[in-house]
Order: C-alpha cells, then structure tokens, then sequence
C-alpha cells in the first residue's frame, strides 16, 4: 500500500494518446482499453494503431475488474519523495491478458505474491482532477 507524504504527488504523465483512458477513467469509474476493431487485440498503453495489424479502427472497451498479480516490486528507497517507503507497485493481469500497473489499496509489500487474485479499484482521493488505478485483493 503506498503512502504519500504530501511533498508534490507525482501526477501520471498524460499525452494525447492516453488523455482518453484518463477521462473515460475519471468519467465512468471504470477502466477502458482500446480494442482494435479489425483483429480484436486489446491494447495497453493507449495508442493511435494497433500493434498487431496497424488498423487505426480502435474502440474503448470497458475492462475486466479482476486479474492476478503478474509482477511486482517493493522500493525500499523512493525514487520520488512524494512517496513513503516500503511501498509496492504491482502489475496486474486482467481477465483479458491485458497488463496495468497500479498500487495495492489493502495489502502491505510483503503479503504480495504473484499469482494473488486481485480486483480493479479507482481511487479518487489523491487528486482532485485525476482518478488513479489501484487494486485490492480479490
Ligand atoms: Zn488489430
């Protein structure tokens, strides 16, 4: 579970490619994925073409809530001191295949274990402008 320490949260790096994954998280309180209309593959991070074909035809489809804990890492020195140390960030592999890295809301670095069902969480305390994805155990 990360803590902040309220010294300059780092915000997550927008662009025009992800600015909708971001609105459509903040909108609906559910995650989205492109989807290419051509082949089908759900693509993450957000981009103008599809890895797989190159079609430009994408649509947002709204994601599994749940997966398992693909990964994960436990900084014991912070590479931001927005954050208090230990804290963990795992990446999660949803019911799709598709993979997004997020936080654990409810569990502490050394209780993590890939492989650990998980469920999608949004958590809308740390920014006022900006929904973030967390997870919790599923
Ligand atoms: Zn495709």
């Amino acid at each position: 579970m990360v803590q902040y320490t309220g010294i300059g949260t780092p915000r997550p790096n927008m662009n025009e490619d992800t600015e909708v994954f971001w609105q459509k998280l903040r909108e609906t309180k559910k995650l989205h994925f492109q989807q290419c209309s051509k082949c089908g593959t759900v693509l993450h991070p957000p981009r103008p073409a599809c890895h797989n074909c190159r079609s430009f035809e994408l649509e947002w489809v709204e994601a599994p809530t749940k997966g398992k804990v693909y990964s994960y890492v436990v900084y014991h020195r912070s590479v931001h001191p927005g954050f208090q140390t230990p804290y963990e960030v795992v990446l999660v592999e949803l019911e799709n295949g598709a993979r997004i890295v997020g936080n654990m809301l409810d569990a502490s670095p050394h209780e993590i274990e890939i492989g650990m069902p998980v469920e999608v969480v949004v958590d809308d305390q740390v920014f006022e402008d900006i929904s973030l994805i967390k997870f919790k155990k599923g």
